[in-house]
């Protein structure tokens, strides 16, 4: 285990990360000498945010931005609202952002925020202030040159449009390019929304190509049918996939014969999850991991694939959606049982580099059409996914520790050249 270890309790998310970085350092030659810079974050900042609520209290909620790197660039990374955020995890998110921006060579480093809270029990009006009072908390580390937020579980593109408001309205000035996945009419990218489960299918259908494994009738099951889930099965359907299985907070659904993905899709609209869907069976939330697919996308938060999951799992491919999905001890059994992991470092980055393309054009004041978009990132994704397993066959290494690699020696380079200050 590493030096530094922030873990209080049950999100292991930090010391996964830790994990990962001890996989990679026998690979790095010189640079290796820099390597503990990248087990520590380099700024987190704990904010108090105090809420009116709509029938008068006062609440307060936690909330965090992390740092984890700035060696190639401006942080970049999403905000998340969930109950169970912990500085532990923010930290793991943030590094992984080092990392997923340095595996598609973005100009960027790697952060992370988040509140602890459930979104779904405030009122569109406490969101909003608890939003606001987050960002002004949080304002003098952020900007457009300094660290750039985006929508991750729980935040949606209306939430970046109040954050670049509030952010705006203290600099006086409207700065579009401090925050990104906002709305459209806001500066936001054609594309975006859609990005993270778009590069999911990308890389997706890359390494089913490279295991020889069609598409076409090929069974999946998604866990999540949030932002990331619900594109990414849209995509594998339109490929004459068969989505058999869903599973999100509200329960697990199976359907042999495939499920009607519109159909499901107003079912969650109405219902906010997939529990109750009349056009597939309910099964339990464990026999998820077990069902008889392809291809198993979980797309919703980190720590799901444990060992004992990983014993059963019968599909022959993981594309991580979501961020850390897979604990490392998991990863050891899929491999050994030969299932290809394509680690969310570069499977889930399409959401960053759409990202990446949003600041471009608010710094421009330009935008690009959606097809001109689609097409520069399904080349990045295309290229990072092709390094990636160039490099894994190169150096007879996990997917992961490939793009361990090539993101370590571009950031340790990058911290070399840069020296120490001050010197
Ligand atoms: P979202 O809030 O839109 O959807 C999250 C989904 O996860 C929902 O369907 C929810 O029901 C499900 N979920 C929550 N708790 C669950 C549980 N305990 N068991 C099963 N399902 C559960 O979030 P999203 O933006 O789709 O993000 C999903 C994952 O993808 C996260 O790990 C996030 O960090 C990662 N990610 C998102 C983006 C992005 O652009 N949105 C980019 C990169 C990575």
């Amino acid at each position: 285990m590493s030096d530094l270890s922030y873990t209080n309790g049950h999100n292991r998310a930090w010391e996964t990360y830790l994990a990962q970085i001890d996989r990679v350092t026998p690979y790095l030659g010189h640079l290796a000498e820099y390597i503990d810079t990248l087990k520590r974050p380099k700024r987190s900042l704990i904010v108090d945010v105090p809420i009116v609520m709509d029938d008068g209290s006062i609440q307060h909620f936690e909330g965090y931005r992390v740092q984890h790197n700035l060696s190639r660039g401006p942080g970049k990374g999403g905000i998340r609202y969930h109950p169970d955020v912990e500085l532990n995890e923010v930290m793991a998110l943030s590094a992984w952002m080092t990392i997923k921006t340095a595996v598609l060579n973005l100009p960027f480093g790697g952060a992370k925020g988040g509140v602890r809270v459930d979104p779904r029990k405030l009122s569109s009006r406490e969101l909003e202030r608890l939003t606001r009072r987050y960002t002004s908390e949080i304002s003098h580390i952020i900007g457009p040159q300094k660290d750039i937020p985006a929508p991750d579980v729980g935040t949606n593109p209306h939430i970046m449009g109040w954050i670049m408001d509030t952010y705006s309205t203290v600099q006086g000035h409207t700065v579009t390019g401090v925050v990104t996945g906002k709305p459209v009419h806001l500066g936001g990218s054609l594309g975006r929304v859609k990005a993270t489960g778009r590069g999911v299918f990308i890389t997706g259908s890359q390494a089913a190509e490279k295991i020889n494994l069609k598409l076409a009738g090929a069974k999946v099951a998604i866990q999540g049918f949030g932002n990331v889930g619900s594109e990414a099965a849209f995509l594998f359907a339109a490929s004459e996939s068969i989505v058999v299985s869903v599973q999100d907070h509200t329960g697990t659904i199976y359907n042999a014969q495939g499920i009607d993905l519109m159909r499901l899709r107003d079912h969650v609209n109405q219902h906010q999850g997939v529990g109750g869907f009349a056009g597939a069976s309910a099964i339990e939330d464990e026999a998820f991991w077990s069902v008889n697919v392809d291809i198993i996308v979980p797309a919703a938060l980190e720590g799901q694939i444990t060992l004992e999951r990983a014993e059963k799992i019968k599909a022959k491919l993981i594309l991580e959606g979501a961020n850390g999905p897979t604990y490392p001890e998991a990863e050891d059994k899929l491999i050994e049982r030969g299932i290809v992991v394509v680690p969310d470092v570069v499977c889930n980055a399409g959401g960053v580099t759409v990202s990446y393309f949003e600041w471009v054009q608010d710094m421009a004041s330009y935008f690009w059409t959606e097809d001109e978009i689609n097409e520069r990132l399904d080349k990045l994704m295309i290229q990072a996914i092709n390094d990636v397993w160039n490099t894994a066959s190169q150096n007879k290494c996990t997917l992961r520790t490939a793009a361990y690699i090539l993101a370590c020696e571009r950031i340790l380079t990058a911290r070399k050249e840069r020296g120490i200050f001050p010197g």
